[in-house]
């Protein structure tokens, strides 16, 4: 059981983030923002495969406009990424945003932040501080490391804001280097007591993308640390809330879907478990209760995961055991392999 930080709690739309609540799965669209359609259309198959919160790019005030049509079409709170020019930030707040996120690095006046402060208080709108290594400001003292320099720059900021008596902060440290975002965290954890927005920024590919992010913010979710998550990858953003469920599934956090347990196969597989468990995955993406599915290759260690699953399938030569919740409920031939699998998930 993972004991976790405790941390005040802020409320981004109807989604609560820190304190007691899970810990929320965000991801952000790849749309062009003034694309209101398409904008939408992915908003809400983002929902539909369980992100919780939507952040979109406002790289104009065309954008920040567009956030008022998005809203009324979709389910989940939007937060505004805005970069550089804090009008943005304002225009997003007056159409309706449910949460900003801000980069110390790009918008520098403190006048600027102030009116966006104010303008986010009056409509108790939370704002995320967004530090990332690659646009930090600079640094007068070349010695010091970056993941100290990137929780310094977030103080920095945390204090302007609590200047202007505003407490509706979150906070993100991001490097693509994963030892450099773990630091800055741990470092930054026990410093505030604000939830904590975790993600290892531009991590690329999936499978390159997806491992050093769970890596990453797997071991601080382990520690504790950690709030809510946003899996950056080079993919459609329904891959990026995937693996972040993955992870949150894998440390017991939250439970999301189907679990597919399935041998990895070798010489003493009696069939092809390989192309079984694919089979398998690709029928369990319709699926949305959280069931586990094992599919194992042979009498080794097939019965026993089998057993522990809520279906399973230990797999024979020519014929293969089917379990439900732990018992044998019969043996097929291999030829009804994947279509007895799928027939009894659905009746689970
Ligand atoms: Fe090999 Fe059997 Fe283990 Fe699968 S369950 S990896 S087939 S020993």
């Amino acid at each position: 059981m993972i004991a976790r930080r405790q941390c005040k709690p802020i409320r981004v739309g109807k989604v609560t983030v820190g304190g007691n609540a899970p810990i929320v799965v965000q991801s952000m669209t790849k749309t062009d923002t003034r694309d209101v359609q398409a904008t939408v259309d992915q908003i809400n198959e983002l929902a539909d495969c369980g992100c919780e919160i939507a952040r979109v790019a406002i790289p104009d005030l065309e954008a920040a406009q567009a956030i008022s049509t998005i809203r009324k079409k979709t389910s989940i709170p939007i937060i505004a990424d805005v970069h550089f020019d804090y009008r943005l930030a304002l225009k997003s707040l007056k159409a309706g945003v449910d949460g900003l996120r801000l980069n110390p690095g790009n918008i520098s006046e403190p006048e600027q932040i102030t009116e966006v402060v104010k303008a986010a208080r009056q409509r108790q709108v939370p704002i995320r501080i967004g530090v990332n290594a690659g646009s930090l400001p600079p640094e007068s003292k070349p010695s010091i490391s970056t993941s100290e320099r990137m929780v310094n720059v977030a103080l920095e900021q945390i204090k302007l804001l609590e200047s202007l008596d505003f407490d509706l902060i979150k906070v993100s440290l991001k490097a693509f280097d994963v030892l450099t975002t773990i630091e800055a965290y741990r470092a930054i954890a026990s410093k505030i007591s604000y939830p904590l927005h975790l993600g290892i920024t531009e991590a690329g590919l999936p499978r390159a993308g997806s491992v050093r992010s769970a890596v990453g913010i797997g071991i601080l979710l382990y520690e504790g640390i950690g709030d809510t998550i946003r899996v950056s990858l080079s993919a459609h953003p329904r891959e990026e809330v995937n693996t972040a469920y993955e992870i949150l599934k894998t440390l017991s956090l939250r439970q999301h879907g189907p679990t597919l347990i399935s041998c990895p196969s070798c010489g003493r597989a009696e069939v092809d478990i390989i192309n079984l468990a694919e089979s398998v995955d690709r029928s369990l993406r319709e699926i949305k209760k959280p069931i586990k599915v094992a599919v194992m290759g042979c009498v080794v260690n097939g019965p026993g995961e089998a057993k522990e699953a809520d279906v399973g399938i230990a797999c024979g030569k020519n014929k293969g055991a089917i379990f439900r919740k732990g018992k044998v409920v019969s043996t097929i031939a291999e030829k009804d392999f994947l279509e007895t699998i799928i027939a009894e998930i659905k009746a689970c």
